[in-house]
């Protein structure tokens, strides 16, 4: 039975009765909604937000989308003679009877409008039984209807026509047929469309769907989405398309097989659909029948696109699908680039967008805008290039010759600007795209012109035709491996001169040496530095957007985004946690036992002295905190200090022994690495993180054990994994993780501080919202803090310790960038005054009280 989460301003329809800090998020959300703008939105882990963002987005589209659609109607005039149209001379106003029977042919026109999505929306439906109840049966393969199954068509005719006609009786008509039937022809009496179709539809409609897109980082994050929308009263009304790339909805084989990089996989598309060599291609309309007419992931429908009955392409299907859905599932991928946009046929004007898990949204958007180029892969184009041109020269027309030789020089430049960093041992360069075109001496080249010649889809399959056969060739004769690599650098290489041409005076070309003997490749990066300006255009069109996360803190990162809206259109919600204050017990400990304030800094925390102090603090929690004990630090490097510390002095890893055995996290890439195996993908459990949950579990048919794990701060435990309940009764953070200032932090930086300057300077209206360089790596710091933190209580029974270790954490200004609900249980403060106690004697007390009190109220409740 549906509750409702109610105040005097709204009503919502929830699953169950909401807490009060749910009612308030969803509250202010559907304000956010209703009155347009933008806003950041933290509600911690464990509160629901996935189902809160769901209720209030459905119901706020139910309860206004009449009333968005009646806006349309007063649009604005797109030509002159259309403003002049609409400006009637003010001596001669329109008789009331015109004005009425104008507004009543809107609206019958908005009526016609609605009744024609919901008729079409039916035959998806018709068209989706038909399809399911025959997936049951054997058929032809599509598009291969052999002449029997011609026959059939005729034979099957009346049939059709009376499952078209026959509404809700489709299903059962068709399963009384015969087994083999033409279901094209089926299902084209019923309403034949096309992905063209309903895009110049969508295109020429006078009328835009307010929609709601809902994009979050992961497939795994938008697959939880569908199954909270399927939890809601909204669930059998709605119309959910989740979209992606071709590279996760691909379902061709051997398309897959032979792709190499999604840009490769997207170029083998395009020449498999334009020769007409996708079977998937033809018959993606049913993919799109089966996304409109229930709430499906994008599993599901590639399930059901692969199956023989079926045997409809995916991504064709949602894309034909979605001028329809209510609510749009999209990956950030998806939705941050405008060419990507464009090419999916994402419509932002209007919509509310929805960005869940936006703590590194704007990593996102620098990243979605950013391209890379090694050493190995410009050498491998040359190769490929001087190949092609040796091979074919006399048959090339003087343009395609002369073209060859200026990308093989251009690849020339390009590979020595890298080497000339690497002979010199820098940490790299930064240029502006000015300068990089005259430092790699490309000022001169024609490079729109090579841009254009090189895009040429003809060309371009000749190419990677060409050096797939010349490398397949090679690696035949050397027996080494296949040469699928180089085919797929010059897509890189192609995708590197449109960034480049692209660029603007935001973007950098970043230099980077190669290591020698580190493995670490030279290479040039497009680097964009101004997120707020490629975010731009979301904000100006939609009607709202959201950010959501359960930790959004430090949220001023977030402010350049929403610098063109005046402050009243931009809102901020931190709700409570479910859990009360009292189930979680936070204190900094900014001294050591030997009651020095602890700072671990670069310089000092790998000295003995700080390593035999904290070693000996971590043996005290060890006793103090039951269960798992998670134990960030910040890199590697001073990880590997700390294991060895400990391996190497008997009392103290006896100490921690006596009550914890203890798992280390090791770096991506070593024996065992990425959290202690192969990198987990989307949904996969990492290795190390099972062993030490089956551990402290005891799912392993032994009893349950202490386990102490130690992490690395921003490393593959310190986001996403489910530290619930005895997994983590404790997380400590030692040390403040700011980034090491590389060649990319130090652009960044100077990029901020020159925009805040000139705001200042020039008395801009945004000036307040501009973050300087000093913030921006304040705000990296502590966002990775918070994520480590915000492994600790996971729902609302959950109860723990967060321990922040470093005199830093001390400072008023560093704890305001915690989340709420952690300042307000932040009451203990250790070791402020350094001649008090030392938290040896002084913390380990009213922890081990803390948690004598949770375990005897969990076990009376
Ligand atoms: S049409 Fe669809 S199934 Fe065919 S190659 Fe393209 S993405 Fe893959």
């Amino acid at each position: 039975m549906a509750a409702s989460g109610e105040s005097d301003v709204v009503k919502i329809e929830f699953p169950f009765t909401p807490y009060p800090t749910q009612i308030k998020f969803m509250v202010k959300a559907y304000q956010l909604l209703q009155e347009g703008g933008f806003g950041v939105f933290q509600s911690p882990t464990g509160t629901g937000k996935t189902l809160m963002i769901v209720c209030t987005a459905l119901q706020w589209l139910r309860d206004n989308e009449m009333s968005v659609l009646k806006q349309q109607l007063v649009r604005e005039p797109s030509t002159a003679a259309e403003a002049n149209a609409a400006q009637p001379a003010k001596s001669a106003p329109l008789p009331l009877w015109l004005t009425q029977s104008k507004a009543t042919r809107e609206q019958e026109e908005l009526q016609a409008w609605v009744n024609e999505r919901l008729e079409r929306l039916q035959q998806r439906k018709t068209r989706a039984a038909i399809i399911k109840t025959q997936s049951k049966q054997t058929m032809f393969p599509v598009g291969l209807p052999g002449p029997a199954a011609k026959k059939q068509k005729v034979t099957q005719e009346p049939a059709a026509a009376a499952a078209a006609g026959g509404g809700g009786s489709a299903s059962a008509s068709v399963s009384a047929r015969p087994a083999a039937i033409d279901l094209e022809f089926l299902l084209n009496s019923i309403c034949s469309t096309s992905g063209e179709e309903e895009h110049l539809r969508a295109e020429t409609s006078r009328f835009t769907k307010p929609q709601i897109l809902i994009c979050s980082r992961t497939h795994e994050q938008l697959k939880q989405y569908k199954e909270e929308i399927l939890r809601t009263s909204h669930a059998a009304k709605v119309v959910v398309v989740p979209l992606a790339s071709r590279q996760q909805l691909c379902i061709n084989q051997e398309v897959r097989s032979a792709a190499h990089s999604a840009s490769h996989l997207t170029d083998l598309c395009r020449t498999k659909v334009d020769e007409g060599k996708c079977q998937y291609k033809k018959s993606s309309s049913r993919t799109a029948d089966l996304a409109l007419s229930e709430v499906l992931d994008i599993e599901d429908l590639k399930r059901w696109g692969s199956k023989e009955s079926v045997c409809s392409c995916p991504y064709f299907g949602t894309r034909e699908a979605a001028p329809d859905a209510d609510v749009l599932l999209l990956p950030y991928n998806c939705i941050l680039s405008r060419d990507t946009r464009e090419a999916l046929g994402i419509r932002i004007k209007g919509s509310v967008i929805v960005f869940d898990e936006a703590h590194n949204l704007i990593e996102a958007i620098n990243s979605s805008h950013s391209c890379t180029i090694t050493q190995s892969q410009l050498a491998g184009c040359r190769q490929d290039l001087e190949a092609y041109l040796v091979q074919y020269e006399k048959w090339l027309k003087g343009n395609n010759s002369a073209n060859l030789k200026i990308f093989i020089k251009m690849c020339d430049h390009l590979h020595t600007l890298i080497q000339t960093e690497t002979d010199n041992h820098t940490e790299g360069r930064s240029h502006t795209i000015a300068r990089f075109l005259q430092d790699a001496q490309l000022e001169h080249f024609p490079l729109n012109d090579l841009r254009d010649w090189i895009r040429d889809p003809l060309f371009l399959r000749k190419l990677r035709g060409f050096s797939e056969c010349r490398r397949r060739k090679l690696a035949r004769q050397a027996g080494g491996p296949n040469a699928q690599y180089a085919s797929s650098s010059l897509h890189t290489l192609v995708e590197f001169l449109s960034g480049l041409l692209a660029g603007t005076s935001d973007e950098r070309i970043l230099v980077w040496p190669g290591g020698s003997g580190s493995g670490v490749e030279g290479r040039l990066e497009i680097m964009n530095l101004n997120a707020e300006e490629r975010f731009h255009d979301i904000v100006k069109d939609a009607r709202a957007v959201l950010l959501a996360g359960g930790t959004m803190e430090p949220r001023r990162e977030f402010a350049p985004l929403s610098s063109s809206l005046p402050a009243e259109k931009i809102v901020h919600f931190s709700g409570t946690h479910v859990v009360p204050p009292s189930q979680v017990f936070v204190s900094t400990v900014t001294n050591g036992p030997d009651g020095h304030p602890w700072k671990f800094d670069y310089a000092s925390r790998s000295q003995d002295a700080t390593l035999r102090n904290l070693t000996a603090f971590i043996a005290s929690l060890c006793a103090a905190v039951p269960a798992g004990l998670v134990v960030f630090v910040p890199s590697f490097d001073f990880l590997a200090h700390l294991d060895t510390y400990i391996k190497s002095h008997p009392a103290v890893s006896s100490e921690i022994a006596k009550h914890k055995r203890v798992f280390v996290e090791q770096r991506a890439g070593a024996r065992g690495g990425a959290g202690g195996g192969k990198a987990g993908s989307d949904g996969d459990e990492l290795p190390l993180f099972r062993d030490f949950r089956q551990y402290v579990l005891g799912t392993d048919g032994r009893a349950r054990r202490g386990a102490l794990l130690f992490s690395v701060v921003g490393g593959k435990l310190s986001e996403g994994m489910n530290f619930k309940d005895d997994l983590a009764r404790g997380v400590c953070v030692v040390g403040c993780p700011y980034p090491r200032k590389d060649l990319k932090i130090r652009q960044k930086m100077n990029f901020l501080d020159t925009a805040a300057s000139r705001a200042r300077r020039e008395g801009e209206g945004d000036a307040q919202q501009r973050i300087t360089g000093r913030e921006y790596y304040q705000c990296l710091c502590m966002k990775a803090v918070n994520q480590c933190v915000g492994r600790a209580i996971r729902s609302r029974s959950d109860y723990g310790a967060i321990l922040l270790i470093d005199s830093r954490y001390g400072v008023g200004a560093t704890q305001q960038q915690l989340p709420e609900w952690i300042q307000k249980s932040l009451t203990l403060t250790i070791g402020q005054d350094t001649t008090q106690a030392t938290m040896a004697t002084a913390l380990p007390s009213p922890l081990e009280a803390f948690f004598r009190r949770m375990q005897s109220t969990s076990r009376s409740n």
